[in-house]
This record gives C-alpha cells, structure tokens and sequence, in this order.
C-alpha cells in the first residue's frame, strides 16, 4: 500500500501544508504529478510532493487519491525546489508559487490536448485488390480505399483527393474496413513569420572574447555574467553561439526578452537558427498555444525557449544557460502576487539545476553593474558596434532656446530639418514620445484645476480619437470639460504632447510621409506589435512614433534618424530612479539609429540639456552616467545603498486607511522593543498618505520604510507578516524595493 503527500490547489494560510493520500493499487503516480483529491465535500486539484509508505495517520481517516491530471509529473524536482524559493522570497503560500509553473489554463482542466481523428485502412495492404472488388458497385468508396491505400489521412486531407468523401467513408468505417485514429496535434504560434536560415556571420573579436569566458562556463555549469555591451554590438549572435553550445552538450537553454512586442523578431533569429527546437512562451499566445509550446518543451521536443518573464518557469530539464536580455527592463519584475523578479529566479534557478546565467544589456541596471562591480557578477564587454559601424551622433537640442525663437512645435528646427532630409533620401525614421493620447493633462489658466480621474487620484490623458480624457490607471474616460468645474471660466487649456499630438504634427508637416504609430492604444490586439512592426519593416510608413515600446531592442536596418522629441518627459517623475530611467530610454532609442551600413543621426530634444543623466546618454557614455548616479544614490540613501520598503494600506474609507496604517506603524514598535538591535537598520520611516492618495476609487496610506541594504531578513518577513494578518475593511500589502512607489 502506498502513500502521497499532496499540496492542494487553494490559496490560504491554513491549507498551506502537505496532506496524506492513499494511492489506489492500479494508479502509478510520481512527484510533481497533478491528481484529483477529494477535500471535505468537495473535489480538488492537488500537486504530489512525494510518495511515501507509510501514513502517521490512521487508515481509516485516509482517502484515496480519485485520479491523475495527466499521465506524466506537470511539475519537474528542480522546479518544486524553485518554487520553495519563490515562497521565501514573496511569503506566499507554496501552492500560489507551485501555480507560477504550469499554464493557468491547465488548472480546472480549462485546456486539453487538441486531437485530430485520422482515417487509416483497417486491413493489410495485401488485401486491397479483393477490398476493393467486394465494393465494385460503390465507386466512391473504392476512390476513398485507393487514396487511403496512400497513408492515413484527415478527413480534409482525403477530401482534396477525393471530393465529398464523407457518406462512403462513414459507410467504410461501419463495415469495419477504415479505422478512425486519434493523432495529438500542436498549437504552434508564429506559423505565420517567415524562418530567414542566415548563415553563421564571422565572430567580431569582442563576441569572440566573451564567448571565450562563457563557453569553458558552460561546460562547468556555473558562472553568472554581465555582459554589457553597446547597442548594436551584436549581444544576440553571443546569445546564439552560447544556446548553440549548451545544446550541443545536450542541454536545454531559456532565453528571456522583456516584451511581447520584441520577440517576434528574436523569434524569427532563434527559429532562423534553430528550427524546431525553439519554443515560444508569453502572455499573448491563445492558451492553446501556450499550453502546446509548454508540452514541447516538458517533452523535450524543443530545448530551447524564448518568452517573456514567466518563461523563467519553462518546464525543461538538464538546464545549461539562462540569458536576461535587456536585463535593466523593469517588465521582468511582476507585480502581480505572488511577487518576483524574473532575474533572480534565473540566478535561483541556475543553481540549483548548475547553468550558466547571463544577463545582458546595453544600459544596465544601477543594482546590477554595482553587482559586477563587486565582483558578485563576471563583467563582459563589448565597447563597439559590430564590423565598425560607428555610433550614432547625437545633437542635442534645447528647446527652450526654441521658444525663445518662436518656435511652438512639438519639433525643433534641427528635427524638422532632419526629418526632410531621411524621408526625401528614402530612409526610416523613429519618433519617441514618452507619453501616450494627444495632450497628457487639461488645466484652467485661471485657478490651476486640472482634470482628474475621480477614481484615482491622477491626471487624465486627452485622447483626439474619440475626444475623451482617459485615466491611464485605471481606464476611466469622461468629456472634456468646456468651462472650468472649479471657477466657471472659459480658459480651460490642454498641455503637454502624447504621441496622438505628434502624430498629428507629423502629418501637418509632411503630409506626402506614410506614418504608424506604436503605443497602447494601438496595440490592444493579439498581433497589433507584430502587425505595426512588420509593416514598418515592410516599408509601408517611413515614420514610426510610438512610446518606450520602439525603444526596445529593435533592428530596423533602414531607420537613419531617430528623434527623442522631449527626453526629460521621464526625468520630472518623482521616482528616484527617474534619472536612470531617463539615460535607458534616450540611449536604447538612439541605439535604434544606423545599425546597418547606412550612419545613423539622432536629435535629442530636452528642456534639461545640461542634466548628467542626457549628458551621458547623448555620449552614450554609461560608465559616467554610472559614477554620477552612484554618487547620488549614495548621498540620498537610495538603492542599491540602501532599500525602500513600505506597507501600502488600501480600503474604501479613508479614517479607517488611516487608522489602520498608524495601527501597524504601533505593530513595528512593539516588533522594534523585541529587537531593538534591528532598529539601527532603519533610516527612515513615516507613516503618511501614498503618493497616489486615491486609486480606483480605494483611498491609499503607508508605512514608508527605508532600510539598510543589508537589512536582516527578520525585518524583511515582519513585515510580510503584518500584511498577511487580518485588517478588516483594508487591503494591505508588503512592498519591497517594487517598482513604483505610486
Ligand atoms: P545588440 O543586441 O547588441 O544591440 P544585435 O545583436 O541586434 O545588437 O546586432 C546588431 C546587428 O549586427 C544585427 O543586424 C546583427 O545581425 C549584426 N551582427 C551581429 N554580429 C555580427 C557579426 N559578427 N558580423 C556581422 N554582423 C553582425
Ligand atoms: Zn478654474
Ligand atoms: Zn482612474
């Protein structure tokens, strides 16, 4: 008689440990394997953890596991070993982690295989002729027979050869002559991009002398690299060479990209040069897909995967290279619980399965580069772009002198000049805007209102199409108001350019130049990235505007200008990472500028020309943006000197908000008396209203901590712990470094 341990699939406290089950004589069952339980009255899905022969409990209390989910463990040994991981580090229960790795559409059995009923011949091919003979007087059924004769066939297939087959064939099969089989099929995506096979390009010497510290790595089955290389320096050809290697030695690689909207095109390398062993995991695909692709890869069928975030999770064993493309991308933190940051579940992962990690990009995130600084991360370079190719020059432009001049566009002298000059050569350009919509917010000129959404507490966004101001949090939209709400006057004015205003700009400019434009308003479809991308690349507009999204690792090789029409769009948040976010996006979005044989120009507009922070970027000089930055993290206690933390208290009335987040500022003086050496850890902390006060209509209040870098874990899960008690009428979640402090 044998036993099982099993998590269950429901999320909470007091289901977060293993149960007993008994496993029934003829049911053969292995770790990670999902089964069917029963739980009180109700049925539920479980995930084995380990089988055992003995039960602690008596017999009689014990009950039988119903069912396996499938015939094979959803769940692989190392990746359990990672989910443990995952709950440490979010302090969620093990089951909200365990669910991180299957397709969600698994769960619920809300996907299956798909099947595909073949027709096949029921008797030897021998006996053909004396078939055919016993059905002289059904000629249809004979036609049916002979094409069969050929190999099994689908009932479109058949029909092709054999116009409306389906009375005889039914009639066939009831005679027992033709068998029905069903044949599992894959959703595969991406059917529709065409596979270019390139040949191998001759390694620089730069992508030959980080292979040479990668590649000895990999054989070993360690080392954790940085390599920062210039955009356009040719990072995806090491890439290339590394998986090459890792499945040469017989194992399988994970390739991360930050966005949806980039990796059709590094699919098209990988399939390129990969074939069918590539893989393509991400939110967009239809859950049939990704349910298929995620099948391939548990099978083996495909070793290497290419996805976003969550394919960190991809089910493949013998794991041998991890590669963080673009690492600095803020989407491979999730901010969904259970939370994490899909670069130290790579880093996680690789040790415990012994891979190799690589994370990469041409502006690294300050936390990481000060890791390789240290020597915790091996530093690889490449200064120079591929074969040569020159970096792009850079012209600053200060648009204050522009209004000075009179000159009211949204593009300067210089842009429009250069605008001209690519569109009447025949070239491509990109326009970057940081925002979305036409105008980012509506004021009075005479009292200062400015429009809000009345479920958050932010300014709403005028949008042309359509004529309505939208909240970008939460997707309110309302009129735009004729005469101020506030004091009835007529001077209600709209401010500041989205990429809708640009749009329009361009067009007035150069009525003759075809333009598309790429934000999240014309993205919202399954394919719209690919569809916008395809045709630019096509030739169909010779100008792209869009928002960060064209700033990511694209390769357009006839895009000769780029235009950064406002840089410091990004530098006024109040973000201390504003800077950092600002010197990413004006070096990513001029790295798109010549990367083939044509030079590349870009015009950088800026109200902020003197700020370090586009000093740096328009030198695309990181090592100087990094030293200045440092020292301002260093001066204002910021990360990675130091870590910010908050409890983030939400709820429908505001006294209680309150109430609740002075109650847990009490719960942290209790836990500091306890331990009064933590207290030194503490830099700041201050109980206050959230910088976005309202959000959804749920007023927001906080516990602002700042700690320590080396802040001891006792703190770290005391708060965990504070957000996961009860605090009836509000939500309350534990932040740690998040992405945004709104
Ligand atoms: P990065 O990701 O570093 O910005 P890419 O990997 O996109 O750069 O490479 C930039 C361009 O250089 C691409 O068009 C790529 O095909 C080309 N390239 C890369 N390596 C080589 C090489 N060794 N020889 C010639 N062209 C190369
Ligand atoms: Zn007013
Ligand atoms: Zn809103």
């Amino acid at each position: 008689m044998g036993y099982c341990q099993v998590i269950v699939d429901i999320a909470h406290e007091r289901v977060d440990r293993v149960f007993t089950y008994r496993v029934p004589q003829s049911m053969a069952l292995l770790p990670g394997m999902r089964v069917l339980v029963p739980f009180g009255p109700r049925k539920i899905e479980g995930y084995v953890v380990c089988l055992a022969e003995a039960a602690e409990y008596p017999e009689a209390r014990i009950k039988d596991v119903l069912r396996p989910l499938e015939d094979y463990p959803a769940l692989l040994p190392p990746l359990m070993a990672l989910a443990q991981y995952i709950r440490d580090q979010a302090h969620c229960p093990l089951v909200e982690a365990l669910r991180l790795l299957i397709p969600a559409q698994m769960r619920g059995e809300r996907v299956r295989e798909k099947t595909e009923i073949h027709y096949v011949l029921a008797f030897a091919p021998a006996a053909l002729d004396e078939k055919l003979a016993s059905n002289s007087r059904a000629p249809k059924r004979q036609r049916v027979l002979r094409a069969l004769a050929q190999g099994p066939m689908t009932q479109a297939e058949l029909a092709a050869q054999v116009p409306g087959p389906v009375d005889a064939l039914r009639a066939l099969v009831d005679a027992g002559l033709v068998d029905r089989q069903a044949h599992e099929v894959l959703r595969k995506p991406y059917d529709h991009a065409q596979t270019r096979t390139a040949p191998d390009p001759h390694l620089t010497p730069e992508q030959r002398g980080a292979l040479q510290e990668v590649l000895p790595a990999l054989a070993q089955g360690t080392g954790r690299f940085l390599l920062h290389g210039v955009t356009g320096s040719g990072k995806t050809e090491v890439y290339i060479r590394a998986v090459r290697q890792c499945l040469a030695m017989g194992k399988t690689a994970i390739v991360l990209v930050p966005e949806i909207a980039l990796t059709p095109q590094m699919v098209d390398w990988f399939r390129g040069r990969f074939g069918q062993v590539a893989a393509v995991l991400h939110s967009r695909l239809t859950p049939g897909q990704r349910f298929d692709e995620w099948r391939r890869l548990r099978r083996g069928e495909a070793r290497v995967v290419i996805g976003a975030r969550s394919a960190v999770f991809a089910p493949v064993s013998d794991l041998g290279l991890v590669i963080v493309d673009e690492e600095h991308e803020p989407s491979y933190l999730s901010d969904r619980m259970p939370r994490y940051d899909a670069r130290d579940v790579a880093e996680a992962r690789g040790r415990v399965e012994g891979a190799t990690v690589i994370l990469a990009s041409a502006t690294p995130a300050m936390d990481t580069f000060d890791r390789a600084m240290r020597g915790e991360l091996t530093l690889l370079e490449m200064p120079h772009r591929v074969l040569g190719r020159p970096m792009p020059a850079v012209h600053l432009v200060d648009m204050r002198e522009e209004l000075r001049q009179g000159n009211k566009s949204v593009f300067s002298g210089l842009l429009m000049e250069e605008l001209t000059l690519c569109t009447r050569q025949g070239q491509q350009a990109m326009l970057f805007i940081n925002r979305r919509g036409y105008n980012t917010f509506v004021k009075c000129r005479a009292c200062g209102y400015v429009v809000r959404c009345a479920q958050c507490d932010i300014s709403m966004t005028y949008h042309q199409d359509g004529h309505v101001m939208r909240c970008h949090y939460c997707g309110a939209h309302r009129d735009p108001p004729e005469i101020c709400p506030a004091c009835g006057s007529l001077h209600i004015r709209y401010f500041g350019a989205g990429t809708q205003m640009v749009e329009e700009a361009m067009r007035r400019f150069l009525p003759q130049v075809p333009v598309l434009r790429m934000d999240n308003d014309t993205t919202r479809t399954r394919d719209a990235h690919w569809d916008i991308l395809q045709r630019f690349r096509q030739g169909d507009a010779q100008v792209l505007i869009g928002t960060q999204m064209i700033a990511k690792g694209l390769d357009f090789p006839n895009v000769t200008l780029v235009g950064v029409v406002a840089a410091d769009a990004t530098l006024n948040l109040p973000d201390y990472r504003a800077a950092e976010r600002t010197f990413q996006l004006v070096t990513q979005v001029a790295g798109r500028a010549g990367r083939a044989e044509k030079p590349g120009t870009v015009v950088v507009q800026t109200y902020a020309p003197d700020h370090y922070c586009i000093q740096a970027a328009a030198r695309q000089d990181y090592r100087a943006f990094f030293e200045e930055e440092m020292g301002f993290r260093r001066r204002q206690a910021y990360p990675p000197y130091a870590m910010l933390c908050r409890l983030l208290v939400e709820g429908e009335d505001g006294q209680r908000v309150a109430h609740i987040a002075q109650k847990l500022d009490a719960c942290l003086d209790a836990f500091f008396q306890k331990r009064p050496a933590l207290l030194r850890q503490v830099l700041l902390r201050q109980v206050e209203e959230a910088p976005v006060k309202v959000l959804r209509g749920k007023a927001r209040h906080q516990v602002f901590l700042k700690l320590s870098r080396d802040a001891d874990t006792a703190l770290l899960d005391e708060l965990c712990a504070l957000a996961l008690m009860d605090w009836p009428g509000a939500q309350v979640y534990a932040e740690i470094n998040p992405l945004s402090i709104a």
